[in-house]
């Protein structure tokens, strides 16, 4: 049976109705309310550091909490014809970084030539890999290609422990993600004087906030290393984002309205002015564009008068737009924010 919300044929599968779900009257202020509170309203982009490609949702995996709704049964991959429309945009700009995201974006055909495109007109790439993807038999050059490309990869690794990350990945996960990063190690991932960057994320399996990054950080490296004898760079937390799969998971295991509350009392003005949309641009599979992967899952294009598509890309009317906003980006406002610039596949 399909896991993925699509394929269950389950009404959150539409972004309508998710959003219907999050904009309904409750006690908690609005997102804009606080924005205003916190004199950041409307919200405004301060430029383009990030330029993020989700090159579909097709995934090897089909976790709990994907805020994608990604699976083995989703269909929708980005065309030879949008990914050169990306890079013919990129090339107009000096945007330093490119962020590859999806689904797992390995497994579209264009991403090795996005990758290899992005690098030669001399930017910084990014790979957001589920590491399992490494040890598909299509894929087992993959290891060698990122390393070659001197690829950054964000990996999710939600707990060192097999139970904790098997519930949220699924089972077996746990074992094939420290296959994985053995891989990359050996390649020099994550070694400190390789600048093979391996970044971990991590992400809570319920329903409440993250720890603070510092100390997470030196645990998973602990444990890692003396359990397992694997190295990384840094240990990113973020928050469940209340949409798709996680929201599924919150309605039904009745925790919706405490969470969002929690959410909501943790709002914290510094993590607003600093949110990822400030400085990112997110381009969808079938070219359109966003503010942040989350808004494109939730099928809000960027707004306000500026170019939706990138075939119409123009930097200097996308640099300064005003950001379109709903209630779940309360998720990227608890705490200290999501510090990895989005999630992981
Ligand atoms: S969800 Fe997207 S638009 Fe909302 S604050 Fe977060 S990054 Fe910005």
């Amino acid at each position: 049976m399909p896991l993925t919300l699509l394929g269950r044929h389950n009404p959150l599968a539409s972004a309508s109705e998710q959003l219907k779900m999050l904009e309904q009257p409750s006690s908690n202020p609005s997102f804009d309310t606080q924005l205003h509170r916190a004199s950041l309203y409307p919200l405004r982009a301060t430029g383009i550091s990030v330029f993020q490609i989700n090159v579909g949702k097709l995934c090897n995996q089909t976790c709990r909490h994907c805020h994608v709704d990604a699976g083995p049964d989703r269909p929708e991959t980005m065309s030879l014809e949008t990914a050169e429309q990306c890079i013919q945009a990129l090339a107009k700009t000096d945007i330093p970084t490119v962020d590859i995201t999806g689904g797992a974006p390995e497994l579209n055909p264009r991403f090795r030539w996005l990758v290899e495109q992005a690098r030669g007109l001399g930017r910084h790439v990014m790979d957001r890999c589920n590491l399992s993807v490494l040890l598909i038999p299509s894929q087992a050059d993959l290891g060698k290609f990122l390393a070659r490309h001197r690829v950054e990869i964000i990996a999710s690794l939600p707990s060192y422990r097999a139970s904790q990350t098997d519930a949220q990945r699924g089972d077996g996960i746990f074992e094939k993600s420290l296959e994985a990063l053995r891989l990359l190690n050996r390649f020099g991932y994550g070694r400190l004087d390789s600048g093979l960057t391996l970044d971990l994320v991590y992400n809570p399996v319920g329903a409440f906030l993250p720890p603070k990054q510092e100390a997470i950080e030196a645990q998973f490296k602990k444990e890692l290393r003396t359990q397992y004898g694997i190295e990384f760079n840094r240990l990113y937390t973020i928050t469940n984002m209340p949409i798709s799969r996680f929201l599924e998971f919150l309605i039904e295991s009745g925790n919706y309205d405490q969470y969002m509350t929690r959410l909501v009392n943790a709002f914290n003005p510094d993590a607003a002015a600093g949110v990822m949309c400030r400085h990112t641009l997110s381009v969808g599979w079938d070219g359109k564009l966003y503010d942040c992967d989350f808004n494109q899952m939730l099928d809000l294009p960027v707004d306000h008068g500026t170019p939706s598509h990138i075939r119409d890309f123009e930097p200097t009317q996308l640099h300064n737009r005003r950001i379109v906003t709903r209630n779940h980006c309360y998720g990227c406002t608890a705490g200290s924010g999501s510090s990895c610039g989005g999630a992981t596949s």
